[in-house]
Formats: C-alpha cells, sequence, structure tokens
C-alpha cells in the first residue's frame, strides 16, 4: 500500500473518490491541486493538511492563499505547480485524475521522480503512450490502472502465468445514453441528454465521451499500451448494467471477468493498496437482484469515434494525440453549444485524417504540437 499520496485533479469526480479512499484507509495526502475550484480545494486542505497545493489558474490561486493563509501551506501555480505536486518529494505515489491532455506534462514529472503512478486521466496514454511506458520503464515506476475497465483487466491478470497465454482482453462498455440510436436520431440531442448517464456519475468530459463512446476508444488505446497488447487483440462488449467491469480471454478460451457494483472506490482503492486489498465502503454485489446480465455487439458506424481510435492505434505516431487532442476541443464546444452532438464524431474523424504519418520515436513537444494542431483543425473546421 502507498500511505503517502500526491492527487492531481483532487476536487473532480475522480479526485474526491480517492480522499474518501484515503479517508478510510487512513493515508496521508502530501500535494493537492486543482484548476479553480477554490472552495473545494480549501475543504480539501483544512481536512487532510496537505505540504503543498497547485492551483492552475493564478487568480484563483491568489485568492486561495487569502483564503487559507491561517493554514501555512505553500501554493503554486501554473503547469510548474502541477509538475511541483506530481513530483512532491514526500509523495510516494501520485494519483492523477485531472481531466485531459493537460494531465500529460505532470504525469511525465511524476515518473521522472521515481513516483508510482495511479492513473486514471487516460488522455495521458492515449496521446503520450511510447513515451510515458518508455519513461516508466526507464525509471522502474509501475503504472497502476484506476480507469475501472483497465482496473479490471489487471485484477483478471493477476491469475496469468505466461503472458503468452492471453489471447484477447474484452472491454466493457455500458453503451451511454444512446444506446441502440442510429445517426439520425442523434443529431438534435442536447447537452443535457448528453449528460445523462444510465449507470455511472462521472465529469462532465469523460461523461460525454461515453456518450459518443470516444471513451471506449481511448480505452482501447489505453489498455493497448498498459497491457501491450495489440489493438485487434482488444475487443469491446456492450454490456448495459456495468457490473462485469472487463474480461481476460486465454489460449484455451477460458474467459475471466471481473464484477463488482459500478462504484469508482474499488479500482481507485486497488491501484492504491495493489497487492493488497482491504474492506471497502463499495456495497456488496447481490447478483440475484441483478435480474439480468446482457451483452451486445457495438455498433462502431453510428460510434465512429470508437472506430476512429481502432484506427489511430494501429496506424501509431501522432494518430492517437490527434484523435484525442480534437475529442477534447470537439467536447469543449458541444457543451458550450457550439456544434451538435453528431459533429464531435465528424470532426474526430476529419482531425485524425488530416494527420500525416510519423516515423521514428515520438517527443513530448512533437506530442504536444500534435495536440495543439487536431484542436485548430477543429476550430477551424465548424460548420
Ligand atoms: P472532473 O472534471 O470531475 O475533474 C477534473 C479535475 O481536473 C478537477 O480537479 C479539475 O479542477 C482538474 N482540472 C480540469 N482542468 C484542468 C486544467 N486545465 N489544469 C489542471 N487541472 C485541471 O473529471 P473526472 O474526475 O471525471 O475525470 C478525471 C480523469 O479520470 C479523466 O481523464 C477521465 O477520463 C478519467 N476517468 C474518470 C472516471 C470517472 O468515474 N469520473 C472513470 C474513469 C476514468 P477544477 O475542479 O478546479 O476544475
Ligand atoms: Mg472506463
Amino acid at each position: 500500500m502507498y500511505n503517502n499520496l500526491s492527487i492531481l485533479g483532487s476536487t473532480g469526480s475522480i479526485g474526491t473518490q480517492a480522499l474518501d479512499v484515503a479517508r478510510l484507509l487512513g493515508l496521508n495526502i502530501k500535494a493537492l491541486t486543482a484548476n479553480s475550484n477554490v472552495g473545494r480545494l480549501e475543504e480539501q486542505m483544512r481536512e487532510f493538511k496537505p505540504e503543498f497545493v497547485a492551483v492552475t489558474d493564478e487568480n484563483a490561486a491568489k485568492d486561495l492563499k487569502v483564503r487559507t493563509a491561517d493554514l501555512g501551506i505553500e501554493i503554486d501555480t501554473g503547469m510548474d505547480g502541477l509538475c511541483r505536486a506530481a513530483a512532491w518529494d514526500s509523495a510516494d505515489m501520485t494519483l492523477n485524475s485531472v481531466v485531459g491532455m493537460v494531465g500529460l506534462t505532470p504525469t511525465l514529472a511524476a515518473i521522472e521522480a521515481k513516483k508510482e503512478i495511479a492513473l486514471a486521466n487516460k488522455e495521458t496514454l492515449v496521446a503520450g503512450g511510447s513515451i510515458v511506458t518508455a519513461a516508466a520503464k526507464k525509471n522502474g515506476v509501475n503504472i497502476l490502472p484506476v480507469d475501472s475497465e483497465h482496473s479490471a483487466i489487471f485484477q483478471c491478470l493477476q491469475a496469468m502465468h505466461d503472458k503468452k497465454t492471453l489471447k484477447r482482453l474484452i472491454l466493457t462498455a455500458s453503451g451511454g445514453p444512446f444506446f441502440g440510436k442510429k445517426i439520425d436520431q442523434l443529431r438534435n440531442v442536447t447537452r443535457e441528454q448528453a449528460l445523462n448517464h444510465p449507470t455511472w456519475s462521472m465529469g462532465g468530459k469523460i461523461t460525454i465521451d461515453s456518450a459518443t463512446m470516444m471513451n471506449k476508444g481511448l480505452e482501447i488505446i489505453e489498455a493497448a499500451w498498459l497491457f501491450d497488447m495489440k489493438p485487434e487483440d482488444i475487443d469491446v462488449v456492450i454490456h448495459r448494467e456495468s457490473i462485469v467491469h472487463s474480461l481476460i480471454e486465454f489460449c484455451d478460451n477460458s474467459v475471466l471477468a471481473q464484477m463488482g457494483l459500478p462504484d469508482m472506490r474499488i479500482p481507485i482503492q486497488y491501484a492504491i493498496t495493489y497487492p493488497m486489498r482491504y474492506p471497502s465502503p463499495v456495497g456488496q454485489l447481490d447478483l440475484a437482484k441483478c435480474v439480468a446480465l446482457s451483452f451486445y455487439t457495438p455498433d462502431y458506424e453510428t460510434f465512429k469515434c470508437m472506430s476512429v481510435c481502432k484506427e489511430a492505434i494501429r496506424k501509431g505516431g501522432l494518430f492517437p494525440a490527434a484523435a484525442n487532442g480534437a475529442n477534447e476541443k470537439a467536447v469543449e464546444l458541444f457543451l458550450a453549444g457550439k456544434i451538435g452532438f453528431t459533429d464531435i464524431g465528424d470532426l474526430v474523424e476529419a482531425a485524425a485524417n488530416a494527420q500525416s504519418r510519423t516515423q521514428g520515436e515520438l517527443t513530448l513537444s512533437q506530442i504536444l504540437d500534435a495536440d495543439k494542431a487536431a484542436r485548430e483543425f477543429v476550430e477551424t473546421h465548424i460548420k
């Protein structure tokens, strides 16, 4: 178990649940970060007494300094502050739960400082998988998955003795609020309809990603990097009830699944306590009350973001960074009411296709440039 944590994005959905876990396990919180939510951050500082806090937004940081002057806790701002929190000396694990590509540089900073990583921030691996996994290997750092599907696979993999016997990963997907709908029924869906997820309560960006199923596309790429698997050996199955969190298949066609109620505190806790397990506040799974567990083939045509991501990881290079960057921008525009729901998939597809193939090893600046270019592409291609 990692007793000393730095939590990036502590005010978000995953961040606050990670603090629930920390409170119950009696862990020490060494550093916390947020973008601008100083109200919640102040509460967290008063309860957990971290040594260091970073707030990306400069005005919010000034405000927080005034509000918490009595605590004497150091507060920094900007990307420098975020990276300092990621690499905070007295922390032994950094839990990255910021949303978006902004998490990439701090993930690398934490790895360079040899902190174990609990990773919720999937965009980090999607865009920068090659450099993040190489840096983790070089520094002898483990990346422990927080994403529920990847945690499920990781838990199932504990039963594997030889990687050669692993045939396939099967990611489950709830299908989101628009399961079964066709493209014509999706053109006019509203922000509120898209934010109404059937089984999980999450931050805004990932909730939209679940509605477009970009989230599952991102997770295919995330799984390819985390578990060193070929994209063609990673499948998706729709599972409406979100009880089976993912599965692995061996060469003898034996399949292992991890199950439980849909509550992120189980995967968050397992990343922190691995390889040990401790009691958790999450309820027991009562299978007799589940009525049915249903499974369906995904609709890759309607939910094209999934196909774009599969193609992006197959092509490699900067394609995943471009798809991810375009999606982040498109989701922002959709939430701001500037584009329609189905425009998201069209823009992600067009931005990924506009990317040219890159040969050889990638650098951080190439990845950041591809991300920026994809966002600009989206802005200039709004209908
Ligand atoms: P939220 O939007 O709820 O929280 C995001 C956190 O990141 C907040 O603390 C926010 O601060 C901070 N943040 C936002 N923008 C910036 C920025 N530009 N610079 C620095 N910090 C920033 O997101 P979630 O908790 O839902 O998701 C976090 C990550 O975990 C995502 O990558 C998501 O895909 C992944 N994930 C989430 C799951 C979930 O159940 N929520 C499940 C699996 C994965 P502030 O509050 O001040 O805005
Ligand atoms: Mg997930």
